[in-house]
């Protein structure tokens, strides 16, 4: 993605009017579908009815298909099937090969190319499975798979082995099983429901699940993660919110990754969730071309703020198969930190972590702000990059000091 710039002190800076464009609240619009009545066009059943699934919807619809995503698109459903709903496929530009909303939802050849430390099952989720579709990686939390359908797919999922069946995965979770597990295994106080995407399945059968896993005493706390409110928020009705308070303390993560995906649909639908007394949070993937970039990142995690929702964490892209072409540098995720923290609220900073390889679990990184521990103070930098002491001891200890900004800046 072209991201105009100008020189300022700092040096290249986005304009002003781009960042402030991404950061407005924009409806997606009816594109192709302005004869659909609005009763159709509000029903998340009709969204799921009229997804583009095929390469001869896509190559209807957008004449301007580039022959690596006529190509990728062909092969899609030996790998990832395509599908993308109507209303998010609105966001995508067609006259903008490299826009960041067809990126990611736009099958590309490059995704038949294997690299050797590339994997089908990144997470190590399956090795973690104590039953079918429950992942115990953590001690005191699981992950619950109930599905692996998602409204649309995304060319870069860690779970593609298994969402949409393309590959011939054959998932099946065992409802009764996996909650069998939940409640014999007290130390699970943590629930966290998956995919797929959960909130494909209709209210009733969510009902019954989330009631099942209520009714277990040692479970606190039950959560989601879903991308349905930023690819169908129209499924996010008045009954469904009403149903899900029943169950708190119930918090929902989100998937977003570029501020454009921040509609006046996606921020209505956020707004009846939290309504509902939900917290919400949410969770980017890291991706190159669509949001590793400061100015990107910056405008989306303020954006989300607005739509009550709280960045919780920034993933590095996990080596799954065919995702290089998604793939951006530790490097590049770390400057992006390093251009959140300080310039913007805290609240609005989600944590960068890298899911370790193999399923090592979630590891946090940072871009270094400790620069050195001596015997009698640890040397900090601050976000403008000035250098401060703060005096401790080797052991830990305070010292009878007072901290200052350094005098000897070559210490550092
Ligand atoms: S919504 Fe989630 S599970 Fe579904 S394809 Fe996207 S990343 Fe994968």
């Amino acid at each position: 993605m072209q991201i105009e710039t100008e020189a300022g002190e700092d040096g290249p800076s986005p304009r002003f009017s781009t960042f402030n464009e991404w950061k407005e609240f924009r409806s997606a619009g009816r594109g192709f579908w302005t004869q659909v009545p609005d009763s159709d066009w509000n029903s998340w059943h009709w969204q799921l009815k009229n997804r583009i699934t095929t390469l001869h919807q896509l190559t209807r619809l957008m004449p301007t298909l580039t022959p690596e995503e006529y190509a990728g698109t062909q092969l899609a459903n030996t790998k990832l099937s395509l599908a993308i709903t109507p209303y998010f496929f609105n966001l995508i530009d067609p006259a903008d090969e490299d826009c960041p909303i067809r990126r990611q939802v736009i099958p590309r050849l490059a995704e038949t190319y294997t690299a050797p430390w590339e994997m089908s099952d990144p997470c190590g989720e399956d090795s973690h499975s104590s039953v079918p579709g429950l992942v115990h990686r953590y001690p005191d939390r699981v992950l619950f798979l109930v599905t692996d359908r998602c409204a649309s797919y995304c060319r870069y999922c860690t779970r593609s082995r298994l969402v949409s069946n393309a590959t011939g995965y054959d998932f099946h979770p065992e409802f009764d099983k996996q909650i069998d597990y939940v409640a014999r295994t007290p130390a699970i106080r943590d629930v966290l429901l998956s995919g797929g995407d959960p909130l494909l399945f209709s209210d009733e059968k969510l009902e019954y699940l989330l009631s099942r896993l209520r009714a277990i005493p040692h479970v606190e706390f039950l959560r989601i993660g879903t991308r349905i409110p930023v690819f169908l928020p129209q499924r996010i009705t008045a009954e469904l919110c009403e149903m899900l308070r029943q169950f708190h303390p119930l918090f929902v993560s989100i998937h977003s990754n570029h501020p454009r995906e921040l509609t006046t649909e996606v921020r209505d639908a956020l707004g009846r969730l939290a309504d509902a007394g939900i917290p919400l949070g949410n969770q980017s993937v890291l991706l190159r071309h669509v949001n590793d970039d400061v100015a990107v990142m910056r405008a989306h995690v303020q954006k989300l703020l607005r739509c009550r929702v709280k960045p919780y964490y920034l993933y590095q892209c996990d080596l799954v198969a065919g995702s290089a072409h998604l793939r951006t540098s530790v490097r590049k995720g770390m400057e992006v930190m390093d251009g959140l923290r300080g310039h913007t609220s805290g609240y609005a900073v989600p944590t960068y972590v890298i899911d370790a390889p193999g399923g090592g679990g979630k590891v946090p990184v940072n871009p270094e702000y400790v620069l050195s521990r001596n015997t009698d103070r640890v040397v900090i930098r601050n976000f403008e990059g000035k250098i401060f002491e703060y005096p401790e001891a080797s052991d830990g200890t305070p010292l009878f000091r007072a901290p200052h900004r350094m005098e000897e800046p070559e210490l550092a």
